[in-house]
């Protein structure tokens, strides 16, 4: 699983690069959701409602 989704904070994190910056300690579990699927990924942020994760963002120049 790659990605994990905020329903709370409509944010989504990359797992490998998630930590304490990304302020989801107080997301309750029914609203984390993992997937490693790109599609609905990219669904979601071209939805506009969600967003890229910025902390995460700052790692992602070794992956997609
Ligand atoms: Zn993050």
């Amino acid at each position: 699983m790659r990605y994990f989704v905020d329903h709370k904070t409509k944010l989504i994190h990359k797992i490998l690069s998630a930590g304490d910056e990304c302020g989801f300690n107080t997301t309750p579990v029914s609203e984390r959701e993992f997937t490693n699927n790109t599609e609905y990924i990219e669904k979601l942020t071209n939805s506009s409602e969600y967003e890229r994760c910025p902390h995460c963002q700052k790692f992602a120049l070794v992956s997609d």
